[in-house]
């Protein structure tokens, strides 16, 4: 029978998550029937369907945008995609998260002086591509140990190191230390932003003290897949749902069955379906579960600032 369920002490939107849905409401307010985003305002399938629902558009490539206005998401762009709408007559309005623009200015500077850089990060998403856009002949992107000790020895370059604002701490502690070795002269910028730390670090507070995580998120998310993979190497059990809806009460029936549960949510995640999830699993319990929220316990964060 469940008896405990215990919110992580940060989980939920972020600041940049935040700023950036508010920009694309505005917007949407401001300019009706002619207002794109461009890729996923965050990866959130009920955020982007929120915004579907109030008549916004949705494009992957300006190619698919033939007037109006173009919202660029929370994880940044190349500047040659804003070129090519600016080029098109699209107004462009900027939602990437200022801690996403602080990447773009650390390599718009290095490389300005000289550098190449090596950025952490999964080649495949979003922010990596905004990333890269910036000086593409000037960046290498690895996501893993083995890629990073691939790399030539490039004794003869400048080199500057940044990281993809959602890596795993941890990870990216060992990746930075190995890069260390291999380049002694690396200039290394820790860019994993405050509100990674926050989520991470309240995970790993909260695993041992339950059988079972649950993290609210998208399979999109890439923070969210992170704490669920977190909190499986802590506690045993770390599962990602999307919804109430995902939850199986089977987990919780027989002797064997969850007694304690964890809760956290990634950082795209709205506050509404955390709290769907926690009725629900008020009602799995009989009504009997104590919910148990830390003292210090925010959804969504106030921070910001430096990462
Ligand atoms: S996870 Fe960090 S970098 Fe990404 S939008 Fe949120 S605050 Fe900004």
């Amino acid at each position: 029978m469940l008896k405990k369920i215990i919110i992580a002490r940060h989980h939920g939107f972020c600041m940049g998550v935040k700023r950036a849905i508010k920009i694309a409401e505005e917007t949407a307010r401001e300019e009706i029937g002619n207002v794109t985003i461009l890729n996923e305002i965050v990866h959130n399938e009920a955020v982007v369907e929120m915004f579907n629902r109030q008549g916004v558009n949705q494009a992957f490539s300006v190619d698919d945008v033939e007037k109006g206005t173009v919202i660029i998401s929370a994880h940044g762009i190349a500047p040659a995609v804003i070129k090519d709408a600016r080029a098109k007559g699209l107004k462009v309005v900027d939602a990437t998260c200022p801690l996403v623009s602080r990447i773009y200015s650390i390599i718009n500077k290095i490389v300005t002086n000289g550098y190449d850089v090596i950025h952490y990060g999964d080649p495949g998403h979003d922010e990596t591509h905004g990333i890269v856009g910036q000086a593409p002949e000037h960046i290498t992107v690895v996501s893993s140990r083995d890629e990073l000790l691939a790399l030539p020895q490039w004794k003869d370059r400048k080199l500057g190191f940044t990281v993809q604002t959602t890596a795993h701490l941890e990870e990216f502690a060992e990746i930075e230390k190995l890069a260390r070795e291999k380049w002694p002269h690396i200039e290394i910028f820790n860019t994993i932003c405050n509100a990674t730390g926050e989520r991470q670090n309240a995970i790993m507070d909260l695993a041992p003290r339950v059988d079972l995580v649950l993290v609210v998120g998208s399979q999109s998310s890439a923070n969210s897949r992170r704490l669920a993979r977190i909190s499986a190497a802590i506690c045993g059990r770390g599962t990602l749902i999307g919804s109430a809806q995902d939850i199986d009460e089977g987990w919780f029936t027989g002797d064997d069955g969850v007694k304690a549960v964890g809760i956290s949510a990634g950082a795209s995640t709205p506050d509404f379906l955390v709290e769907e999830v926690i009725d629900r699993l008020v009602q799995i319990s009989g009504d009997a579960a104590e919910v148990i929220l830390p003292e210090e316990a925010t959804s969504g964060d106030q921070e910001q600032g430096a990462k």
